[in-house]
């Protein structure tokens, strides 16, 4: 059934796991995810960024996701990742979301503040829940580039001000993950988890959490994170399965049989997640 964000990270706040959020872009990988999270008996979230809607549409994502929420067995959610544009995330509400993350990361404080309190009024008033984001947090998310340099970590102070005035559901913080492929091992702020988490007692939000070390990601979920973002292994994992395919079978031309493999592959990426996020048995 397609819940509300808030509904499913109620609960892992609540009890203490995180549940994960797979980004997609065609039916393959929304049927991974479903799979995956029937298999586990696990709470999931399908989030699509704003170059994922551009790639398949709105009306497409909004589409399967809704389809694939309705015939699961357990609760899903349909999010928006990373909206930076009031008009984007009105458009996916009006399409059904259940969920929308309004990212105004890039303002200063009040700025961040203005454009996600002006989301959350329309949002709530519709029953949508909202994600923000806090601090700047690096990589390259689709159109979104974040420098190393300009990378800033999630103020606590500043974040309890912010739940305060916005009454956000969740929020995503920039503790030392970055978007993508990591270079070296990133290293978690776990100090400043625990201190967020205490201040603001809501759902804490982990992006770009593909590639982090499985004992981080334990001890992050431990600390107070609910929702880990993962993007890059799913990328990697699908398309590692096509390039094995197609080296074994190179004259095979039949779409099934080559995205197959792929789908099976994310699949078993997504039940190993959700094990380590401990959302598997939650649904
Ligand atoms: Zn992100």
């Amino acid at each position: 059934m397609l819940v509300t964000g808030i509904e499913i990270l109620q609960d892992a706040h609540k009890n203490n796991y995180a549940v994960g959020a797979f980004n997609v872009n065609n039916m393959e990988i929304v049927q991974a995810i479903i799979e995956a999270a029937e298999e586990t008996n696990s709470p999931v979230i399908l989030q699509a960024s704003q170059g994922g809607l551009k790639y398949a549409g709105v009306e497409y994502i909004a589409a399967l996701g809704k389809l694939a929420a309705e015939k699961a067995k357990v609760p899903v959610a349909l999010h928006l990742d990373h909206g930076t544009d009031f008009d984007q995330v009105m458009l996916c509400i009006r399409h059904g979301f259940s969920s929308v993350m309004i990212d105004g990361s890039r303002f200063e404080l009040e700025g961040n503040i203005a454009i996600t309190k002006k989301v959350i009024e329309v949002a709530h008033a519709v029953g949508v829940s909202v994600e923000a984001e806090l601090g700047k947090i690096g990589g390259t998310e689709d159109d979104i580039v974040v420098d190393e340099r300009d990378a800033t970590f999630t103020d606590p102070k500043e974040a309890k001000k912010f739940v305060e005035e916005t009454n956000v559901d969740y929020l995503a913080i920039a503790v030392g993950t970055a978007h993508g492929v990591y270079k070296g091992e990133p290293k978690l702020d776990f100090e400043r988890i625990k201190t967020i988490k205490e201040m603001v007692n809501i759902p804490l939000v982990l992006h770009g959490s593909s590639g982090v070390p499985k004992e981080a990601i334990e001890k992050a979920v431990s600390l107070g994170i609910n929702k880990i973002n993962i993007d890059t292994d799913l990328r990697m994992a699908f398309s590692n399965a096509i390039k094995d395919f197609l080296k074994e079978n190179p004259d095979n031309i039949d779409p099934r049989k080559i995205l197959g493999p792929a789908k099976e592959a994310m699949k078993e990426i997504i039940k190993e997640k959700m094990e380590l996020f401990g959302s598997a048995g939650r649904a």
